[in-house]
């Protein structure tokens, strides 16, 4: 149970401006099937500067961060499956209606009533305390370190979410080409290695490409110097970017009847060509985050496959420089934050 009653934590109080770190807020009891958890570490997804840019519509303030791994400090009446002192992660969805058909399908994040942690409520990732909702936590496997296993909770389960897209188009073995060799992208290649796919590799940065290849990929590509023309198509092709320009380029290196398949988001509409797409049969498929099945699946297959993400450790207070960094395009791999 905490003791303490305030706790620190980073708060978006303008959009486009620098976050407030705060030591005076309140921590949430557990109510009825809620979960307190004590943060150990939380890592800064592109989702977070959508928050903090006012894309994602949190009323202000609020605390942002969404892949939080902790410990459970304490549990709310009625909830089962769960002990103090468990390792955890969870995603943001709660409060769901635990009625309607995305709820009773195991896509619960698609819940009309549910509030998100991490883009509204003074809570979340970035702060030492959260409550969590136990239908959207999971155990973090053994061999798993918390600062691993963070980037996992959103970058992570997105990407595995694209690659049992994939997994329903062609079989491991294929080859697989994916734009954007960034936090997610990295891990994106590591899953698809691990589920059996050959991954060529594209990004306009050469610091990223190196990443990817390090992250297992056949071969890379600057789809800034190179020729499109030249590129092999393969049948799906993952944008984890959310520049435009990468999916212009992923329809050009997808095979007719292919699958363009969207993690990454740009922030405003993305002009495609629906004639091109007539003709040779492409398909644009968009995904996100995936089932708490998928998570933990995921989960296991990083541990048990060897899925490192590449991060640097920072402390908490050190949260802006992040975000600018995030905004530059500066971070190789993730950023982890530990209080
Ligand atoms: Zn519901
Ligand atoms: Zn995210």
């Amino acid at each position: 149970m905490a003791t303490k009653t305030t706790m620190r934590g980073a708060t978006v109080v303008e959009y486009n401006k620098p976050l407030v770190i705060r030591d005076d807020l309140p921590i949430l009891k557990p109510g009825a099937n809620q979960i307190l958890v004590k943060n150990s570490c939380c890592s800064l997804c592109m989702s977070d500067i959508s928050g903090i840019q006012g894309h994602v519509g949190g009323a202000l303030p609020y605390c942002p961060g969404h892949e939080p791994v902790g410990t459970v400090a304490e549990l709310g009446e009625g909830v089962r499956g769960f002990a103090v002192g468990d390792r955890v992660g969870f995603m943001p969805a709660s409060n769901t209606c635990l009625d309607c058909s995305e709820c009773l399908s195991g896509q619960h994040r698609f819940c009309s009533g549910k509030t998100a942690v991490g883009f509204n409520g003074m809570q979340g990732g970035f702060t030492e305390y959260c409550v969590a909702d136990p239908l959207s936590t999971v155990k973090i496997p053994d061999g798993l370190p918390d600062e691993s296993a963070a980037p996992l909770l959103c970058a992570g389960v997105t990407a595995y979410g694209a690659l049992k897209k994939v997994s329903q188009f062609q079989t491991g073995g294929t080859l697989l080409n994916i734009v954007g060799s960034g936090g997610v992208g990295h891990l994106a290649i590591m899953y698809a290695k691990a589920m059996g796919y050959r991954v060529h590799a594209f990004d306009i940065a050469n610091d990223k490409l190196q990443l990817a290849k390090d992250s297992g990929a056949e071969e890379v590509f600057n789809s800034m110097t190179g020729d499109a023309a030249t590129f092999e198509k393969t049948l799906c092709t993952v944008v984890v970017s959310g520049a435009a320009p990468a999916y212009d380029l992923a329809f050009k290196i997808t095979a007719k009847h292919g699958k363009v398949i969207a993690i990454g988001a740009p922030n405003g509409p993305v002009a495609v060509n629906i004639l091109n797409m007539i003709l040779n049969d492409l398909s644009l498929i968009a995904t996100n985050q995936g089932t708490k099945d998928d998570l933990s699946k995921s989960l296991t297959l990083a541990a048990s496959a060897g899925i490192k993400p590449v991060y640097q450790l920072r402390d908490i207070s050190q949260i802006n420089e992040g975000v600018e960094d995030m905004m530059k395009g500066k971070v190789n791999g993730r950023l982890v934050y530990k209080f």
